[in-house]
């Protein structure tokens, strides 16, 4: 269940640019269901899916997401729900371009309890479920945008989440595919949330259970969607039993004329020739004359237009189980190194020579740091207590330590110590003195 409540986003607040992206926004979403949110480009629909999943702030209002409320942006919390709740499918989000397609999709299986054939089984799923399983090997920067955008797609729905949040998912894909996606994301809206944000009617007219409205960044209408059926976009062919039909029969010939019924020609005049077996056309109309065939992409078929419905949607079949998550699981080392590379290697020359400079700087900080430490810090294992070597000075009762509570070693050695004889034992400056209060004891070196 996603709340939320008066949800305000400016961009460029208190400059001259200062945009108002969302303007005290109010919504409520279940647990399930298919919600398209519709607008023009600019209206606002990418600000308002960020807001929800987190990859953004917003500058007024709340969101509460089953239970846990933000009032502004809180990367630790927002990270948590992230993981346990969402999908995201943004064009590109979190892909590792320089890896295989399997390997990107299977990253999102990471956190939970899966072997590794079970993890290969869903990726497998998933990848032909979208027609790139023959991609899996690829890596993903040798792809086209479609096919990219089919990974991001797999990479979201192969963990099965709770809510997807899906920003224009099908912006870069041909008919089929756009069908294939849309179809996916319907049949598991049976038991997830699923919002997709859209600029095409067509696609919210007949996929969305629910279809939001935006525009300047307000709501403008929130409605229930009585799908239509899906006519495809990409069919330039012509199909006859959508048109009206004359007959002209004569002795010689039988011409159909074929037209909608509130498109009605001017008067057709055509001579045809017939000589020496072969039919010439002369035509007299101002219309252009177009040979209807495969090569022109046109086709005249005597039929229905093929369209989608709802039984369509329902006979659909898409099996992918819903996922028990793995108590405290973070990525493992070896993929947050694999990640920390690709971004590094996504950076330009200059950041990257930065990047290398800071590391390195870390590095000589941290070996500095330890240096420091465990010079400072001494194992008590260390310390001579026993053999020809142990030393054991008590300066508790001296007066040694009013004049400086801090002595440096060396000095108080020369000062107090050096040269002199206690007992057997003459004392040596060496290298592992220590003084630590007002015992004085030596370690083994
Ligand atoms: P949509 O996704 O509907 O096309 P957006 O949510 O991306 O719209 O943008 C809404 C408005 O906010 C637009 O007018 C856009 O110019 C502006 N906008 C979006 N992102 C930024 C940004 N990072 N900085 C400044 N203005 C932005
Ligand atoms: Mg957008």
């Amino acid at each position: 269940m996603i709340r939320i409540n008066n949800l305000n986003k400016y961009y460029n607040k208190g400059k001259k640019s200062e945009q108002c992206a969302l303007n005290d926004v109010n919504l409520e979403f279940g647990n399930t269901g298919l919600v398209c949110i519709l607008g023009e480009s600019g209206s606002g629909k990418t600000t308002l899916l960020n807001a929800i999943g987190g990859l953004d702030d917003f500058s007024g209002g709340s969101i509460e997401i089953n239970g846990t409320k933000l009032t502004g942006y809180s990367p630790k919390l927002t990270d948590a729900i992230r993981n346990e709740h969402f999908g995201y499918i943004f064009q590109n989000y979190y892909i590792l371009k320089d890896y295989t397609v399997g390997y990107n999709v299977k990253l999102a299986l990471n956190r939970y309890d899966l072997t590794e054939e079970e993890k290969n089984e869903r990726v497998d799923y998933i990848l032909d479920m979208l027609g790139i399983l023959k991609y899996k090997k690829k890596v993903v920067s040798k792809l086209s945008g479609g096919q990219q955008q089919r990974v991001s797609i797999a990479r979201a729905l192969v963990k099965a989440p709770n809510i997807i949040l899906a920003d224009e998912p099908t912006g870069n894909l041909d008919e089929e595919n756009t069908l294939k996606t849309m179809m996916i994301l319907k049949n598991i809206s049976k038991e997830c949330l699923v919002i997709v944000v859209t600029h095409e009617k067509r696609i919210a007219k007949f996929f969305a259970d629910r279809i939001i409205q935006v525009s300047d960044g307000k709501i403008v209408s929130d409605k229930v969607n009585n799908a239509t059926a899906y006519e495809r976009s990409d069919d330039s062919n012509i199909y006859l039993k959508e048109y009206e039909q004359e007959i002209i029969d004569d002795k010689y010939a039988e011409f159909k004329l074929y037209h909608k019924k509130d498109d009605i020609p001017e008067k057709i005049r055509l001579n045809f020739v017939f000589k020496d077996g072969k039919l010439y056309i002369q035509n007299l109309s101002e219309n252009d004359l177009v040979i209807a065939n495969v090569e022109n992409g046109v086709q005249i078929l005597d039929e229905e237009r093929p369209s989608l419905d709802a039984q369509d949607v329902d006979n659909f079949e898409y099996n992918l189980s819903r996922l028990d998550e793995k108590k405290n699981a973070g990525l493992p080392f070896r993929e947050i190194w694999h990640m920390a590379m690709a971004n590094i290697a996504a950076l330009g020359k200059k950041q990257r020579f930065m990047v290398i400079i800071l590391l390195v700087s870390a590095i000589l900080l941290s070996i500095t740091t330890a240096k420091y430490v465990n010079d400072k810090v001494i194992d008590e294992a260390a310390i001579v207590t026993s053999d020809s070597h142990c030393l054991k000075v008590n300066l508790e009762n001296t007066d040694i330590f009013n004049e400086d509570e801090h002595m440096d070693m060396h000095e108080f050695i020369n000062k107090y110590l050096n040269n002199k004889k206690y007992g057997d034992i003459i004392c040596q400056n060496t290298s592992g003195m220590y003084i630590e209060g007002r015992t004085f004891t030596q370690i083994k070196s």
